[in-house]
């Protein structure tokens, strides 16, 4: 448990308060995910709230499956959202369905019907909308509004013993279709669906609705605060009607908060579906999708995730966040204690000719440059060492430190190389620099006085090993992928927010290392290995770039 300050929001204000006149003893919540999609990062914000509150108020919170809709929900997704709660570090107190109450739901629908609250009407979908009203107009009173009880009582149950076909019947409650909030307006309790259920099978043919299941779900496991997202602002009168005039044994009380949004993605599981199936990202664990296993896989913690959630705060304001927040966030969370590697993404051959053919050096370097207790490292320096082409330039611009015509330039943790050479291909690319280095500057001995501005991250040719690095970036090339037309949102999908590098040249080390190690690679970024690495044909995930501020300078010399 960290010693962290607890966050302050408005609904840990309403408990606290709740808690001081004695409203509660024991503060409940829950997480009601619906079981069609994997997570995503606005869940957690969901998740960071309903379960970061039980953790400090010693409350519970139960993870409860709304799973009142079997045609899209799956338990392959219900246990892929488990995982992710788990590596959140989220410990849910009991474990729910909404379909556990299914029996009880219909009690409560019978009760309804008994208190002449509820009707069968026996409308068409499309009727029911139709005199359903606007916001400046009433509703219409349904021709079966006015049906006996008995009558209610009898065509429910053979609704229920699959005597109708899908749509031919509806269970609506009988509030008013006068009412300001159109879901007030009689809305509709129960719909039939001859769908075989992923826990209850074939047992039912009639199935509740998300505002009819959720807070009687509430009210049977204690709910204290049903904390949900603005949208359900509006059905509130009828979370509470429903509360009110059923014999529910609790009487939970909703609030609602402002939803997580992020600019350059989009967080709609809609469209996350529609994404994955049809094969616009490689699944929904693609490093660039804004989801969980996603975040996860690309090389994010569970702390910066939770830490970006803290700094966002809960309110009820609409906002978008930037996604570079969330960058900042797994930066802050790795910079400390990630250990320092080199790699050199795209390599270019330099020669130090005075360097002897037969030699090798180990230089011991620290993982860290702040924290001894990462330990340290040996690195081969040779003859032949490969540096990143963008460290080197024909022709460099004003304010260019590094490698060039007439130039030195430091090696990181080693000598002080000093141009003499380079070779071109017939496209006048250079592929290999010829140097000198100075056997008197070696990392940490006394310097001779000369001011070397540039260092540079290198490898040794014979000591590296080779690995594919893919770097990724925004998975949509403009801030609101939404903003015009929703059904348009695909054309600014980011072409290139995927680039695979194959022949990356690393530290030996690197095949050795832990695949749950997040390492930086000195001057390029911070990396992980993708699920799937192996040892003999690494691969890394660049889960964010270092901030450069050469990048802001020219993008031109910018590895992306
Ligand atoms: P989506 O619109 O992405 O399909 P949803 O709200 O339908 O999301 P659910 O599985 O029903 O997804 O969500 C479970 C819980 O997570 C709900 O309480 C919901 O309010 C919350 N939640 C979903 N998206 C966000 C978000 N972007 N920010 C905060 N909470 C969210
Ligand atoms: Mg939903």
């Amino acid at each position: 448990m960290s010693d962290k300050p607890k966050p302050v929001n408005f609904i840990r204000q309403i408990i606290d308060d709740d808690l001081k006149v004695g409203r509660h003893q024991e503060i409940v919540t829950r997480f009601p995910p619906e079981p069609n999609g994997y997570l995503h990062i606005g869940h957690c914000k969901a998740i960071w709230l309903n379960f970061g509150i039980k953790d400090d108020y010693k409350g519970r919170c139960t993870l409860r499956f709304d799973d009142t809709n079997p045609l899209k929900e799956s338990q392959k997704f219900a246990l892929k959202i488990e995982e992710d709660i788990r590596w959140l570090g989220y410990k849910w107190s009991s474990l729910a369905h909404a379909s556990d109450y299914f029996d009880q739901l219909y009690e409560y629908a019978v009760h309804l019907i008994n208190n002449d609250l509820a009707y069968v009407d026996s409308q068409s979908g499309e009727e029911i909308r139709e005199q359903r009203g606007t916001l400046t107009e009433p509703g219409v009173n349904s021709p079966y509004r006015d049906r006996s009880i008995q009558e209610n009582l009898s065509l429910f149950q053979a609704m229920r013993e699959g005597q109708f076909e899908d749509g031919e019947h509806v269970l609506r409650a009988k509030i008013d279709m006068h009412a300001s909030n159109i879901n007030l307006r009689d809305p509709v309790l129960y719909r039939i669906r001859h769908h075989v259920h992923q826990r209850t099978g074939d047992k039912w043919c009639i199935y509740p609705m998300y505002d009819f299941a959720h807070g009687q779900g509430d009210a049977i496991e204690g709910v204290t605060h049903s904390l949900c997202t603005l949208e359900f602002e509006d059905h509130r009168a009828l979370y509470d009607w429903l509360i009110e005039h059923l014999p529910v044994p609790s009487r939970p009380r909703q609030i609602e908060f402002s939803r997580l949004n992020l600019n350059y993605t989009v967080m709609s599981k809609r469209l996350l579906t529609e994404l994955v199936e049809h094969g616009h990202v490689s699944g929904w664990d693609d490093p660039r999708m804004p989801t969980i296993s996603g975040l996860r896989r690309r090389g994010y913690t569970p702390d910066s995730l939770k830490n970006f959630i803290a700094s966002v705060g809960i309110t009820r304001k609409p906002n978008v966040i930037e996604m570079g927040l969330l960058e900042k966030c797994i930066r802050d969370d790795l910079d400390p204690k990630a250990p320092r590697a080199m790699a050199v993404l795209r390599p270019l051959k330099v020669i130090i000719e005075n360097y002897p053919e037969s030699s090798t050096e180990l230089i011991e370097v620290p993982n860290h440059p702040q924290n001894p207790q990462i330990g340290r490292r040996q690195i081969i320096f040779s003859r032949e060492i490969f540096i990143e082409r963008s460290d080197y330039e024909d022709d460099p611009p004003k304010g260019y430190f590094r490698l060039a015509p007439d130039r030195e330039v430091r090696l990181r943790h080693a000598y002080v190389i000093r141009f003499k050479e380079v070779i071109h291909d017939e496209h006048g690319e250079p592929v290999e620099i010829r140097c000198e280095y100075d056997p008197d500057t070696a990392a940490g001995k006394t310097q001779d006085g000369r001011k070397v501005k540039g260092i540079i991250h290198w490898v040794s040719a014979s000591h590296s090993i080779n690995a594919e690095v893919r770097l990724y970036d925004r998975l949509f090339s403009v801030a609101d992928p939404l903003a015009d037309n929703k059904r348009d949102y695909l054309h600014s999908l980011n072409s290139e927010s995927l680039e695979c590098l194959q022949d990356c040249k690393l530290e030996m080390e690197l095949s050795q290392a832990d695949p749950k190690t997040r390492f930086q690679f000195e001057r390029v970024g911070y990396f992980f290995q993708d699920t799937s690495s192996q040892p003999d044909a690494l691969v890394f995930n660049r889960i964010v770039s270092l901030r450069d501020t050469w990048m802001k300078k020219s993008q031109h010399y910018s590895s992306r």
